[in-house]
């Protein structure tokens, strides 16, 4: 599903209105550095778990690149909210199969199936990407611990990273572990072409 189509997206905060005001007052930043400003809307459509969304464009001042300002409990061209993708996947790291996660959070087997496999795909990245995180947030840390999979430590990272950014910045707010993982992977933790960053 990924292409030539695909818009670069910047994270932001799940409150649409905080949003607004962030990119209306030059706060939002292109990741080349450019000040964004406000340049319609996506397209609107129901995140389940997340609600209706109607995301945000911003073009950016420098390189001119129109941006989607994705809320950090979305992931990239996922119909369901990072906290309920993100439960899944913890479910599986802890070692239960697809059809009794589907069967818990309500969702077709096949959708499950599917995130399931694309993370296994990605998890080494994942990893890898929330290890330098955790590094930087908190370098006494050490390394996570290792649960025999590379799907089950990429799941123990986001864990970690969370645990650590509370440590280090106080209380996150809303920002739960699945999210915070969205936001530093660009929303594409269940990327097919893997996360880019
Ligand atoms: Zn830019």
């Amino acid at each position: 599903m990924l292409g030539a189509l695909e818009a670069p997206v910047v994270m932001v905060g799940t409150d649409p209105v905080e949003v607004d005001r962030r990119l209306r007052g030059g706060e939002l930043c292109c990741p080349c550095g450019g000040g964004l400003s406000p340049w319609g809307h996506a397209r609107q459509r129901v995140v389940r778990g997340a609600g209706m969304l109607r995301p945000r464009r911003a073009r950016c001042g420098s390189c001119l690149v129109t941006h989607v300002l994705l809320a950090v409990s979305c992931l990239l061209r996922r119909a369901d909210a990072a906290e309920v993708i993100g439960a899944a996947l913890t479910a599986k790291a802890a070692g239960r199969g697809h059809r009794p996660i589907a069967a818990r959070l309500g969702r077709p087997v096949s959708t499950v199936r599917g995130w399931l496999r694309v993370f296994a795909r990605n998890a080494e990245r994942v990893r890898a990407v929330l290890t330098a995180l955790l590094a930087q947030l908190d370098p006494l840390t050490g390394s996570t611990p290792v649960r025999g999979s590379v799907f089950a430590d990429a799941v123990e990272a986001v864990g970690a990273c969370a645990a650590a950014a509370r440590r280090r910045l106080g209380v996150v707010g809303a920002v739960s572990p699945w999210q915070l993982a969205a936001a530093v992977t660009s929303g594409r933790l269940l990327a097919a072409a893997g996360p880019s960053w």
